[in-house]
């Protein structure tokens, strides 16, 4: 007869960040305009989390870039990738930056890099697309 006892923490662990929080972290940290086409209506601007891996819950606002729901639908459908090193933006054979309605070439405006470990798995996801 095996006793549970209740996992209890030595401290009380921070409160999760909630999702106004997480946005205005991710905001701060890549300013308010999508990283692919620099448009700057808000309230047309959401993070996008960058890591892949299932049972991630990182929501550390490095893991994330602000995109539109253009860009959000093509990160989603793998229609273009970021590299991890250089932040240069790449295509599936079908599409380009023109018709995606990309206004950047790589990451380099943003004031702040995303994580690299982040674009990594992503970029990982993609070429095994
Ligand atoms: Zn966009």
């Amino acid at each position: 007869m095996g006793q549970r006892r209740a996992r209890r923490p030595q401290k009380p662990a921070a409160p999760p960040r909630s999702k106004k929080q997480l946005r205005e972290d991710v905001f701060l940290q890549y300013g308010a305009e999508c990283a692919l086409c620099r448009l700057t209506v808000t309230e047309l601007l959401s993070p996008y989390w960058l890591l892949v891996q299932q049972g991630s819950d990182s929501r550390d606002a490095q893991d994330a870039l602000v995109l539109c729901p253009l860009h959000h639908q093509a990160m989603n459908v793998q229609l273009l990738a970021i590299h991890p090193e250089t932040f240069q933006v790449a295509y599936r054979i079908h599409v380009d930056k023109q018709a995606l309605r990309v206004e950047v070439d790589d990451l380099t405006h943003l004031p702040n890099p995303p994580s690299n470990a982040a674009l990594a798995t992503r970029r990982t996801a993609w070429e095994s697309h």
